[in-house]
């Protein structure tokens, strides 16, 4: 039984956490969840539908009405306690992301480090959300701006990093004041439900955050999108998803933000330490198995170091184990499941029918399912569906540029615009690069840029708002402005 596997059964749960209840059924009975890793049924959790999700967006309005009145100190003590289970729990919850999500547990550890830091980040900001005072045009009249929490917000989020998705929402709407119905994905609630017990633990109030489970994936975003005491869309999925969320949101005009796809690029230039990019372009890319939205899906060499660093990315590919992520030592997980292999699949075969050279992997992996060799892949050219589509898999394509301009212009022939990376050691060509690259977020050096302190988001087909940093919690904010009059000169 998987959960034997956790020191702390508790958090193995098997329901819904709606209004501060674990719902075990409903009348839309249950779906089954499945190990990427094994294929292997872990539980079966209940279908929640039209219903429940009414339920859980009423209870979380009932729950705005007092927890938007608790002090700012308060709500701060709570979301701080709730990042201390967390880390407290670190161990449980990897083991909870490794099973249903694939990644290495390594890897999952990092991501509890990473999902706790927002809550430990928003519980500070939680203090520090302050309003203005203008200067009036009149001096009978005093201008004040309050920022205020928008009230309930529907977070959905999705399977390719289960905590942090999550914890990257609900720090800063639940520091700000507001409460949270969260939509996981399918593929990935049991990490979901994990934290909303720690969530009660800490002290998190009845229908301040509530998660509705199952498959019915349409009817409960309709609710979602379409009820009126919803105020805020927070969405992390594809641009695809994204784009139909926010057509369904126009009806109630509701505030959105979106982290959606990307297809960055990397960029070495000639100039670069080859050592700091090969590290910097295996990070960028097979962090949980290539699934990750700032994952490098087009790395771009300059002409002449293109076939050295290609030998050494291709070497250092060939070397990463494969296996069950629970297992020591495993670098690369399986894919989320068989339809993300076969898209990977379908690139590479698109790839090498225009030319493309497979320098290393290139095929399923010997293990099966849904394990996928580590690929790098030379000689793409960007008109190639790998270079245009999110390939968000273990294959890394190689294409050749002969400048900066045509870098330049090569990592902005895209619609996507999230993060971008670049290598190089001339300050001047750095500036004027980052500058011109059209993402959210450039990696200079480096291929690792994920943190609660910066402001995480994308421009273009990639997304609107951002996530983190003293910025995130604007998202969860409105601005109400007082024109206060007659304070007449005495
Ligand atoms: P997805 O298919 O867009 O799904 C994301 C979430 O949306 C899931 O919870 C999914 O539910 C839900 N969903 C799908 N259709 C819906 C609908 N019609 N109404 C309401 N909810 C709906 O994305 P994914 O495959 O889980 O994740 C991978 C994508 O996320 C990639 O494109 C990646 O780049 C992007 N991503 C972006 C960021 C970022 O910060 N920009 C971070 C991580 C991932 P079900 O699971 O029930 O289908």
């Amino acid at each position: 039984m998987s959960m034997d596997l956790l020191k702390d059964k508790s958090l193995f749960r098997q329901a819904a956490f709606i209004n501060g209840q674990w719902v075990e059924q409903t009348a839309h009975g249950k779906y089954a969840l499945r190990n990427p890793a094994t294929g292997e049924v872990l539980v079966e959790l209940p279908v929640c539908r039209e219903a429940e999700t009414e339920f859980a967006i009423e209870s979380a309005h009932e729950a705005f009405q007092r927890w938007s009145k608790v002090t700012a100190k308060q709500r701060a003590e709570i979301v701080n306690r709730w990042y201390q289970l967390v880390v407290e729990h670190k161990e449980d919850l990897a083991t909870l992301i490794t099973l249903e999500e694939g990644k290495p547990l390594a890897e999952a550890r990092g991501e509890i480090d990473y999902a706790a830091s927002f809550l430990q980040w928003f519980s500070e900001e939680a203090k520090r959300v302050r309003g203005d005072v203008i200067p009036a045009p009149k001096d009978s009249q005093r201008i004040v701006a309050l920022k205020q929490p928008i009230g309930v917000c529907a977070a959905i989020t999705p399977w390719n990093f289960p905590a942090a998705m999550i914890t990257r929402k609900a720090g800063p709407a639940l520091a700000a004041g507001c409460s949270m119905v969260v939509k996981p994905a399918s593929q990935t609630p049991l990490t979901a439900l994990a934290l909303a017990e720690l969530a009660q633990r800490a002290g998190v109030p009845t229908g301040v955050f509530s998660v509705v489970t199952g498959n019915a994936t349409r009817p409960v975003g309709n609710v979602l999108t379409g009820h009126p005491l919803v105020r805020k869309i927070t969405f992390t999925g594809s641009t695809e998803v994204g784009r139909v969320l926010l057509a369904q949101s126009a009806e109630t005009i509701k505030k959105c933000s979106m982290e959606l796809g990307g297809n960055a690029p990397l960029i070495v230039f000639e100039d670069a330490d080859l050592d700091l990019a090969v590290e910097g372009i295996l990070n960028a890319k097979f962090r949980n198995t290539g699934q990750s939205c700032i994952a490098a899906n087009r790395v771009l060499i300059q002409d002449g170091i293109y076939e050295q660093l290609a030998a050494r990315l291709a070497a250092r590919a060939a070397e990463l184990k494969v296996g069950n992520g629970l297992e020591a030592g495993v670098q690369i997980g399986p894919m989320i499941d068989e339809a993300a292999v076969g898209k990977v699949e379908e690139h590479l075969q698109n790839a090498v029918a225009g030319g493309a050279r497979v320098l290393a992997g290139g095929r399923r992996h010997a293990l099966g399912g849904a394990f996928f060799e580590p690929t790098v892949v030379a000689d793409v050219a960007l008109g190639m569906t790998i270079a245009r589509e999110e390939t968000f898999g273990p294959v890394m394509p190689l294409l050749r540029f002969r400048d900066e301009a045509e870098a330049i212009a090569m990592a902005n022939d895209t619609d996507f615009g999230l993060a971008a990376y670049l290598f190089s050691k001339d300050a001047a060509r750095i500036w004027r690069t980052a500058e011109a690259l059209e993402t959210g977020m450039v990696g200079i050096n480096t291929g690792l840029i994920s943190s609660e302190v910066a402001p995480f988001g994308g421009i273009k087909q990639s997304g609107l708002g951002r996530e983190g940093s003293h910025y995130g919690i604007d998202e969860f904010l409105e601005i109400k402005y007082l024109c206060w009059d007659g304070v007449t000169p005495v």
